[in-house]
């Protein structure tokens, strides 16, 4: 039996999946799905393994998983979650003085072989001093404080700060027991690569 990782995930609706990969079986689970009973969880595991190893479903699994999702309560919970993930503005990535879409191209050329999709890139709408940068992932986006988006600010330091949500991209935070591991030992070594490294956290204290 393959090794399984399981989590619960912010899909944008209720949706699970499940994935074989070098080995290890992971599987993602609605957070809509948090708090479900016991037997509808047995269900969606059912489901989830019939559809990996190719084997029929069994009826009663499909219609006890089918019936909890479309009950009120469900129905109400996925709306509500979609409305309060939808309501946030996507704007422009473009500033005044830098375009995180052409700042972002650059660095996936320069240190990920272009492999990375691109999420939707956003300047913040407040000039939020308290966090600088953040990878959304229930929106699919890296958000960059305002603060940036000005000509004191060196090219090297908006760098660091978009490649360094470019690693948040890369290594999806993992749940270890309780605790969020949001910069592993991989993500740190990865973060070393960056030239300017020392001068931008260094400029970045100065704001
Ligand atoms: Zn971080």
């Amino acid at each position: 039996m393959p090794e399984f990782r399981v989590e619960f995930y912010a899909f944008a609706n209720v949706n699970s999946t499940i994935r074989l990969r070098e080995g290890v079986m992971h599987v993602r689970v609605s957070d809509l799905l948090e708090g479900a009973p016991e037997t509808v969880i047995k269900a969606i595991a059912h489901i989830l393994l019939s559809k990996i190893y190719r084997k029929p479903i069994q009826p009663l699994h499909a219609t006890r998983y089918r019936r909890y999702i479309s009950s009120h309560d469900m129905t109400a919970k996925a709306h509500l979650v979609r409305q309060v993930r939808g309501r946030k503005r996507i704007e422009s990535a473009r500033g005044k003085i830098y375009d995180l879409d052409e700042v972002f191209e650059e660095l996936n050329r320069q240190f990920f072989h272009g492999l990375l999709a691109r999420p939707q890139m956003t300047w913040s709408r407040a000039h939020a001093r308290n966090s600088l940068a953040h990878y959304d992932p229930a929106h699919n986006a890296i958000v960059v404080s305002r603060v940036f988006d000005h000509a004191r600010v060196p090219r090297y330091a908006i760098e660091y700060i978009v490649y360094h949500e470019m690693l948040h991209l890369k290594y999806p935070v993992k749940l270890r027991g309780s605790r969020r591991c949001v910069h592993g030992p991989e993500f740190q070594a990865e973060e070393k690569l960056f030239p300017r490294l020392d001068e931008a956290k260094t400029f970045l204290k100065t704001l």
